[in-house]
């Protein structure tokens, strides 16, 4: 089983009851993942443990402010949502509008009991939830190696009495090297297939190995300049001794990016 993708690690983060018994048990097994899944666990426990705004020291405006360009987001929620209460509760207190003031509360009771948007429940477990996502981001970018990158492919055609067809694409590495990975629909080699880049004008070629099976991955020479060698090319060689292109091509196609 490949590790835990990012969704997975935030519903059994965010969830206790989650039950997928093939996720338990790579978590159990694996820990790199279990690690991944005790760092959520952290940031989730800590947002959602239930606010106790009236314990809380109000925030400064900079910590919505990071919040809100952390999270990206929307316009209509930029204004610090504890500004207001903070002004508030210097006016009256925190302990100011119990469920059964008197009426002259009235209003202010009709405020609270609606409750702005961030007092809400749900809105706590949404914050939760995004807070998940952006730290599962983090998490994943800091301890997982980047994925490969495609620089460049290209579709490969049968040449002459052939019929083999696939595709060509070189990658890059974490490391920054270079691999072109070649997969045909069959092998049509009567000898061997071997794998070369060549110049548009078929006038320089480098060999880049033999594939004996209908698909293979090889190493593009460091420094080599792929815009003077685009012609990815497999060739049927005879078992002769002879290094050089027999001049047999089985399919042959040019990378683009
Ligand atoms: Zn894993």
């Amino acid at each position: 089983m490949p590790h835990l993708d990012p969704e997975q690690l935030s519903l059994l983060a965010l969830y206790d009851g989650w039950e997928d018994p093939g996720v338990r048990e790579h978590l159990a097994a694996c820990p790199e993942c279990a690690a991944d899944f005790a760092a959520l666990r952290r940031t989730v426990d800590a947002v959602k443990t239930a606010p106790d705004t009236s314990r809380l020291a109000v925030p400064g405006p900079q910590v919505w402010a990071g919040i809100h360009r952390e999270l990206g987001l929307s316009g209509s929620v930029r204004e610090d949502p504890l500004a207001a209460d903070a002004a508030k509760g210097n006016s009256a207190g925190p302990a100011a509008a119990p469920a059964d003031a008197p009426p002259s509360n009235v209003i202010p009771v009709r405020r609270r009991t609606k409750g702005a948007w961030w007092q809400r429940p749900g809105t706590w477990v949404a914050a939760a939830a995004a807070a998940v996502l952006v730290v599962v981001g983090a998490v994943l970018t800091l301890t997982r190696p980047p994925q490969p990158q495609q620089l460049a492919s290209a579709q490969l055609a049968p040449l002459a009495q052939h019929s083999a067809a696939g595709s060509a694409k070189v990658v890059t590495a974490p490391d920054g090297s270079r691999n072109l990975e070649i997969s045909l629909d069959k092998d049509e080699a009567k000898g061997y297939q071997e794998v070369w880049l060549i110049a548009p004008d078929l006038s320089r070629l480098v060999s880049l190995g033999v594939m004996n099976s209908t698909s293979g991955t090889f190493q593009v020479p460091t420094g080599l300049d792929l815009s003077q060698y685009p012609v990815v090319d497999v060739s049927d060689e005879p078992m002769d001794g002879n290094p050089a292109h027999s001049s047999v091509s089985i399919a042959r196609g040019t990378l683009s990016s």
